[in-house]
């Protein structure tokens, strides 16, 4: 189910105990010259409707497209909204959604620039709303990681940003957005054995990395490598992880507060 098509009396007719909501996350900024400025929101909001549509009993919430991109700011068409607005609007879409009942409410982040604020929100919110509400924050394409790298033909580095995985996955989603005429490889150097930039490698050192400074094209990964057949296994993946959380999720205890 998706939140904008419902009306009001169906919405308030949704089981409070049973509904899982997912609000997708993204972001509005540069995926080189190959891939639309919106292609995390429309992937992340993508496997959200897919991973819907096996748990039942799920609504998925309209995303608010615009994430946390400063680090893509050098690159034209990027919109960024600042940490504080950021975490402002998804705390007050969240304070909506538990103020009419919602009780378990699921982050679906698809945008690595985003990754500690959906922490933090997890956090804070779940704080917030302890007692009343279960809220918790994924990032999917790290929920999928062990799949996306069953699939994968790149080396590390290979499905950073715009890459094998993001353009194989438009590529099945969206491929008249796709125009792989103009995609372009670059394997970025780290620059420490601490750092990746690739979107399944961990790191457990944090620091800003501009793109700019990364990319000549704002691509990081091997786009050349991506297939729409190779997209849809890796959309399935997605979404399945995505669902098997769900279902896990799902049953977690909504604490009672004591005094
Ligand atoms: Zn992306």
């Amino acid at each position: 189910m998706r939140y904008e098509r419902l009306t009001s009396p169906e919405i308030a007719r949704l089981d409070p105990e049973q509904t899982l909501f997912l609000l997708p996350l993204g972001a509005v900024e540069q995926h080189g010259a190959h891939m639309p400025i919106g292609t995390d929101s429309i992937i992340s909001h993508a496997v959200c409707t897919a991973a819907a549509d096996k748990h039942g009993a799920t609504v998925v919430l309209p995303p608010p497209w615009y994430g946390f991109s400063p680090h893509h700011m050098r690159f034209a068409g990027s919109i960024t909204l600042g940490a504080e607005t950021l975490t402002a609007l998804v705390t007050d879409i969240v304070g909506s959604l538990v103020a009419q009942g919602g009780r378990r409410i699921l982050l679906v982040n698809g945008h690595g620039g985003n990754g500690s604020l959906v922490d933090l929100l997890s956090s804070t919110l779940g704080r917030a709303h302890y007692g009343k509400a279960r809220i918790a924050g994924v990032t999917y394409f790290r929920l999928a990681a062990a799949d996306i790298d069953r699939i994968r033909e790149s080396e590390p580095g290979g499905t950073g940003h715009a890459g094998e995985f993001e353009t194989s996955v438009m590529l099945h989603l969206r491929p008249d957005l796709v125009d792989q005429q103009q995609a372009d490889t670059v394997y970025p150097d780290p620059g420490s054995p601490y750092l990746t930039t690739d979107l399944t490698g961990a790191s457990a050192v944090a620091t800003y990395r501009d793109f700019a400074d990364l990319s000549p094209t704002g691509v990081l990964g091997d786009p050349s490598l991506a297939s729409a057949e190779k997209g849809e296994r890796f959309f399935v993946a997605a979404a399945a992880a995505l669902h098997r959380f769900m279902e896990d999720f799902a049953q977690w205890p909504i604490q009672t507060r004591t005094p």
